[in-house]
């Protein structure tokens, strides 16, 4: 089936509020999943099964911190047996109501070993009876019904203990680990993701087996993203309604880790998709358990039911294709020689100060070296009084500003006649940054008139149910020098993705093509809170979203009030949503019982030696489950190959084996500088390290 056949196809009730997903109910031992229930958070141990002691003592830190559902690698047969004790230990420990999981990858009898003990199972249909290695074959269509069949009688010994023993199960397709049979057949795609679990959830529904809870994990958000909502959409077609787990996998650690789960994450819990979620961080489990959190409580404070929701087919009215990547094409806005706006451009960064009072400061911190490759290239100020034009002119002839433009965030007061003599004078580029009603029109002529007399820029912020009213005005006046913006949404009105998604809809049907200034604002926020977590998960909701359905030519992240947060943030949002590469790409897992080296010191010990490599992107995996398949767009992996050795491979073909660990940064170094990626770090770079 061609991909385009589901684009027709609806995978949420509203592109702009959040109205739930209906799905039917799963229990996972006591814990339900779906339905009525709140979004499950939950987590892995990283110990090995077989110690047992351990992995209880996980599992037990990972309860106390609110995991919801607790999930334990079983490689083999021995380390699922452990699980009986683990459950055991884990219940007489006070945990009895948590459920655990046990994460399954090759092999079948592992697998029914561990559906004895706990509550759920995961299995990996890429590898699941299956296999993966990059063979080339072409399937007739009776050898792939074969091969089905080959499935079907693998698969069902499973699906029938689980049903007898009130357990529960779930399909998680991996992008990284795809069978050699759906590749061949649908690509390393979405499309291939989605069929592979359909062709799983079959085999389940032939034996009226329905506890089942899926999902399709990569660790490119917009990938995931988009193979969820085709997942949705397919499943809504069959009339099926099974709960979805969300994740992102190898989203590495720190910000970049928190970044990209909460972009894929939060994309698809703000669509109303989501009913259990892990963040998956290359760091101790505990700490994913927050930021699970607090992404689930920022969604679910957005749940409306279907009943209440004034759009029950908004869908119809957004042309943007969720289940293709294809960005927006603004008119090219030429700032200065190195800022351009435009298709062909990155998204460009702004920052903000509270008052003209804090220009000169932001001035010196924005010149910092420590910014020379993530630099702001507007900076926003209010302007609301005489008194504030008259302290920007004097700031502005005494500071040297380190932007290419001065975006002025005009009150409703001041009117261009009195910007004309601050337009004059200036030598530097401006925006005028205005909000208009839809009573306007005629004001927003006379800004755009005065920004285009003296060759600068004006953004006006226009909620998109005015737009209408602007719609002449605009087609007479064309694009030239226009940028849109949202600083508010009305909370009727939707969620902020949503307010943007109809400005990029009401700018389509005003015909204009103007670039769109996506602003993380106070009042844009599903949920605010100061703290930088907050901070960072709405800024990857709303940018992030919003970037992965290409919409987006300018951001400003507005509410972190330290300009270098603020444009080290917007930076780490656009790298995350694969829109503007500043530094080495991170693909590095989360590690579990498989892990055959620490993947947090490693992971830690690779960023500080090549993270500057701008534009490489560097795998690091702790054994081969997902390894080459993620790793077919990472330049280069480091791959744990068996205890203390390690595997060094270029794309996705293994060039070194086995390598002691002391030697595998050497060569991996090596290896790049090899194949002429590699650049000594400037001073500034190493600063950073
Ligand atoms: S890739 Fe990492 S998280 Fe995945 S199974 Fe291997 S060690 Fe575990």
């Amino acid at each position: 089936m061609a991909n385009d056949e589901y684009s027709a196809l609806s995978y949420a009730s509203s592109r702009f509020h959040t109205v739930r997903r209906r799905t039917v109910e799963v229990k996972v031992g006591a814990v339900g999943v779906g339905a009525s229930h709140p979004v499950r958070i939950q987590s892995m141990t990283t110990s090995d099964t077989q110690d047992v002691a351990a992995t209880v003592k996980q599992s037990i830190a990972l309860a106390e911190v609110g995991c919801e559902i607790v999930r334990i690698t079983a490689p083999n047969v021995a380390a699922a047996k452990c699980l009986q004790d683990i459950r055991a230990q884990f219940t007489a420990a006070g945990f009895a109501h948590i459920p655990l999981v046990a994460d399954i990858h090759f092999l079948p009898s592992a697998a029914m070993e561990a559906v004895e003990h706990v509550e759920k199972v995961r299995v990996n249909p890429g590898n699941y009876a299956d296999k993966k290695k990059f063979a080339v074959k072409e399937y007739t269509d009776s050898a792939y019904d074969q091969e089905l069949e080959r499935l079907h009688e693998t698969f069902s010994p499973l699906v029938k203990r689980a049903k007898e023993l009130g357990r529960a199960m779930r399909i998680g397709t991996n992008h990284g680990s795809l069978s050699d049979r759906i590749m061949n057949r649908y690509g390393d795609t979405p499309l291939g993701m989605v069929e592979s679990a359909l062709e799983f959830l079959r085999i389940a529904r032939s034996h009226s087996y329905h506890d089942i809870i899926l999902s399709m994990k990569a660790s490119n958000p917009k990938v995931m993203i988009q193979a969820y909502r085709l997942l949705v959409s397919r499943m809504a077609q069959e009339d099926m309604h099974y709960p979805l787990h969300l994740g992102v996998t190898e989203a590495g650690d720190g910000e970049d880790g928190r970044i990209k789960s909460s972009i894929g994450i939060g994309s698809l819990l703000l669509d109303g998709l989501g009913d259990t979620i892990r963040v998956s961080l290359t760091e101790d489990s505990v700490y994913e358990i927050p930021v699970a959190q607090a992404i689930a409580a920022k969604a679910m404070s957005l749940w409306r039911t279907p009943a209440l929701s004034s759009q029950p087919s908004a869908l119809s009215s957004d042309s943007i294709d969720p289940y293709h990547f294809t960005r927006r094409e603004p008119e090219v806005l030429k700032i200065t020689e190195h800022c351009v706006v435009g298709p062909e451009q990155p998204p460009r960064v702004i920052v903000r100060v509270d008052s003209t009072g804090q220009l000169a400061e932001a001035a010196k911190v924005l010149a910092q070296p420590k910014l020379k490759d993530t630099p702001a290239e507007g900076l926003l100020v209010p302007i609301n009084t005489l008194g504030d034009l008259a302290t920007l002119c004097e700031v502005a002839a005494t500071t040297e500003l380190p932007v290419a433009f001065l975006a002025l965030e005009l009150g409703p007061t001041l009117l261009p006649e009195v910007l004309q003599p601050i337009l004059a004078l200036s030598k530097g580029r401006m925006m005028l940054v205005r909000k208009f009603s839809g009573e306007e029109a005629a004001i927003f002529t006379a800004f755009v008139d005065l920004a285009r007399r003296h060759g600068q820029f004006l953004a006006a912020d226009i909620a998109p149910a005015d737009l209408p009213a602007f719609e002449d005005t605009l087609k007479e006046l064309g694009d030239a020098g226009l940028v849109f913006t949202l600083s508010t949404t009305a909370p009727s009105a939707g969620h902020a993705v949503g307010a943007y998604r109809q400005l990029a809809q009401a700018l389509k049907a005003a015909g204009s093509d103007a670039p769109v200034w996506i602003r993380n604002t106070a009042a844009t926020a599903v949920q605010g809170d100061n703290s930088f977590l907050s901070k960072l998960i709405e800024a990857s909701f709303l940018t992030g979203s919003l970037l992965c359905d290409g919409v987006g030519d300018l951001l400003s992240i507005e509410t972190e009030a330290d300009v270098a947060r603020a444009t080290k943030l917007a930076y780490n949002v656009l790298q995350g949503a694969g829109a503007r590469i500043s530094k080495t790409e991170f693909v590095a897992c989360p590690s579990c019982g498989r892990t055959l080296f620490d993947l947090q010191t490693t992971t830690q010990r690779i960023r500080a030696q090549t993270g500057h490599l701008k534009g490489v992107k560097i795998a690091i995996m702790g054994c081969i489950v997902n390894g080459p398949g993620e790793m077919a767009d990472a330049d280069f992996g480091y791959v744990g190959g068996a205890p203390g050795k390690i595997n060094l491979y270029v794309g996705k073909n293994c060039v070194q084996y086995n390598i002691p660990q002391a030697e595998a940064d050497g060569r991996l170094i090596a290896l790049i500088r090899e194949h002429g990626k590699w650049a000594d770090p400037e001073p500034h770079q190493l600063s950073l390290a």
